[in-house]
């Protein structure tokens, strides 16, 4: 690896580390930077989380260092798990005295005794997350890596510091992790770490949702997603996490028609999305596009394949792995379900005429989301033809440009109906009825079909007519 003793000893050129140095030496305390810091300096990523670990007491350590820093500095103690933290500038710095951990086989939580540096980094998850840079000013900058993760860094790979049968075992997390790092630094699995994640596959099930969904959102932000999602599919961990989308396998031919096989279809959308947004909910809208796929597939003689209301059956099926994987269940599910129910709608619009009717109808169903729509749109066409694709993406532009000049000429992206249930009820001294519905999805639909424009006193007089033709008078 091409690096210098100056590019480490810049790393390290912080205030708050020279302080803990010098606290660290007055107290002759062994103490090191270690784990993520030491890895993104190899990696020139850019990291604001500093791990300090002291052999001996992290917490002793952190409150010497608050003392000598005096104002400025804020620490926080965790007495309970032993750490405290050290917040300078945007930089957060956690403190903790060196472990050593075993663990029992229900649960991820480890028993915990003091240990020397080594003992410290075997309980590390990976060797390129086991370095430690000395910081004691006699050894400063020092790199400590008895496991070769330097060596993994350079080429690249992921490989745990002992066993892997006992790093996945004692915390089956660290499966999701090896994923997880693979995908997001474009790394490969060492084999024999990639074989004990299949063979340790069925522990995850005492891993907590919370912290599934933490790593698989990172596997979901990461350049190439489906990096991550063909390693978990190949673990078998996908198929424990997410059996719904594995169920999106396979291409099934009968009486020589086949259909285009799924998974591989919506990792490919997926990838194409991940291109042109970090939107963590639009790439999970592309995610589970077709996840309704499954069990709206049919075979119909005359017809081949048909996967009919696969739209609407996906979205019901996006609050069911919702619920179950705890992620959240407020605006941000809504709007997954909301891209996964509509996505077939533009495709419809080009292949029929694009009428205004249709655009105004898109538009208001759609509101602020349209254009995220239209991008998972264009992203699901992943036909190997590209004749196919040009005309498609270009009927896409079209579809684009009429929903601008419908959207400046009617604004019904936001549209509230210019008269609400309430002015019916009163009109014609109603309750809250099936008429009242009725009158007001006529008025809707009169509108964003254009026979009447946008306005109270037009929709009024349409109101009007309406009642009348339903026998209905207004009541002064
Ligand atoms: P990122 O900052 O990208 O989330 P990270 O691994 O650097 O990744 P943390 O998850 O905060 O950040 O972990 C910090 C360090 O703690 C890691 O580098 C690793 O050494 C260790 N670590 C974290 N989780 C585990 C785990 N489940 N098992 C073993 N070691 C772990």
């Amino acid at each position: 690896m091409d690096f210098s003793r100056e590019d480490i000893l810049a790393h390290l050129d912080n205030r708050a580390l020279k302080l803990i140095s010098q606290v660290a030496d007055e107290m002759q305390v062994e103490c090191y930077v270690i784990g993520g810091y030491v890895r993104d300096f190899f990696l020139f990523r850019p990291s604001k989380d500093i791990d300090v670990v002291a052999v001996g007491s992290g917490v002793a350590l952190a409150e010497n260092v608050s003392k000598k820093w005096g104002r400025g500095a804020k620490v926080s103690v965790f007495k309970n798990f032993g750490t405290a933290q050290l917040k300078y500038k945007d930089f957060e710095i956690e403190f903790v005295g060196a472990r050593k951990e075993s663990y029992n086989r229900n649960s991820r939580k480890p028993i915990v005794e003091n240990g020397t540096l080594e003992d410290d980094q075997r309980r590390r998850d990976f060797t390129i997350n086991a370095m430690a840079f000395c910081l004691n000013a006699k050894r400063f900058g020092e790199l400590v890596d008895p496991f070769g993760g330097l060596q993994d860094l350079d080429e690249l790979i992921i490989r745990t510091p002992l066993d892997p049968d006992i790093t996945f075992s004692d915390d089956p997390l660290r499966m999701m992790r090896a994923v997880r790092f693979a995908s997001q630094l474009g790394f490969d699995i060492h084999p024999e770490t990639f074989e004990a994640i299949t063979r340790n596959r069925e522990r995850i099930a005492i891993v907590s949702a919370e912290r599934i969904i933490d790593e698989l959102n990172k596997i979901i932000l990461s350049p190439k997603p489906s990096i991550g999602f063909i390693l978990l599919d190949k673990t078998g961990l996908l198929e424990l996490i997410l059996p719904e989308f594995t169920a999106l396998k396979g291409a099934e031919t009968k009486d020589g028609v086949g259909h285009k096989d799924n998974f591989f279809h919506t990792l490919s959308v997926f990838d194409t999305i991940s291109r042109k947004t970090d939107n963590l909910w639009l790439r999970w809208a592309a995610l589970l596009h077709d996840i309704g796929k499954p069990l709206a597939k049919r075979w119909d003689p005359k017809l081949g394949w048909t996967f009919h209301n696969h739209d609407i059956i996906g979205e019901k099926t996006v609050s069911k792995i919702f619920k179950r994987l705890k992620l959240p269940l407020n605006e941000k599910m809504r709007y997954v379900q909301k891209l996964v129910g509509l996505h077939m709608r533009p495709m419809q619009l080009v292949e029929d005429e694009v009428t205004d009717s249709a655009i105004r109808r898109l538009l208001f169903d759609t509101g602020d989301d349209i254009d995220d729509l239209m991008t998972l749109c264009e992203a699901d066409i992943t036909s190997k033809n590209p004749e196919k694709v040009r005309r498609f993406l270009n009927n896409f532009k079209i579809v684009r440009r009429k929903l601008k000049d419908i959207e400046e000429k009617d604004r019904v992206r936001n549209f509230q109906p210019p008269v609400d249930g309430n002015e019916i009820m009163q009109v014609f001294g109603l309750g809250q009825s099936r008429e009242v519905g009725l009158l007001k999805t006529a008025i809707k639909d009169a509108i964003l079909d254009g026979e009447i424009p946008n306005e109270h006193d037009a929709a009024y007089r349409f109101l009007l007519e309406k009642a009348a033709s339903m026998g209905l008078m207004p009541v002064k």
